[in-house]
């Protein structure tokens, strides 16, 4: 059967302080609440050259150091996750980049309470738990970055049955 244009799959990363603090199994247990399909998923500890590539849109920019230094300080736990209108839906469950600013019910907004004002006096970047893909496009790409084709699975979950 073909794909239903709706479905998508979009990258999520449960950054180093997500990790650190043990919110792997919470945030995880969202998005599979949600209906979400975990499509693949593995721990990777990303080295600076890494973080260029997947945070290239944000290399030169004043915070970026800062970025590359949060990424790449301990293991991220990188996933693929699959549903209609994925990319939408996660960014909806993650919420705006500050935790301050970042209503409940939101994962930042949850689960992490940093600010602007806090991490510009530091010169450090904003901890804020979750990467999620921007848009489609950023999605694909960023897939294509993180995972290979065979890490990547096909399966059915019962929430099929109920949205097909
Ligand atoms: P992500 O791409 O990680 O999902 P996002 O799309 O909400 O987050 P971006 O603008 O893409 O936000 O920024 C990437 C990451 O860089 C943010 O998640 C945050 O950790 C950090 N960051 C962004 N802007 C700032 C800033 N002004 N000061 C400090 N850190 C920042
Ligand atoms: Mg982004």
């Amino acid at each position: 059967m073909a794909k239903d244009e709706y479905m998508e799959r979009t990258l999520v990363l449960i950054k180093p302080d997500g990790v650190q603090r043990g919110l792997i199994g919470k945030i995880i247990d969202r998005f599979e609440q949600a209906g979400l399909k975990m499509a693949g998923m593995k721990m990777v500890w990303v080295d600076p050259k890494f973080a260029k590539q997947h945070y290239k849109a944000h290399v030169g920019k004043p915070f970026y150091p800062g970025l590359e230094s949060m990424i790449t300080e301990g293991p991220v736990l990188a996933m693929v996750l699959e549903g209609l209108h994925a990319v939408e839906t996660v960014r909806k469950m993650v919420g705006p980049t500050e935790p301050k600013q970042a209503p409940p019910g939101t994962i930042r907004g949850d689960l992490a309470h940093h600010s602007y004002q806090y991490t510009d006096k530091k010169g450090i970047a904003i901890k804020n738990l979750i990467h999620a893909s921007g848009n489609k496009e950023e999605a694909e790409e960023e897939i294509n970055l993180w995972f290979s084709a065979d890490e990547i699975f096909e399966y059915k979950t019962v929430h099929e049955v109920h949205v097909f």
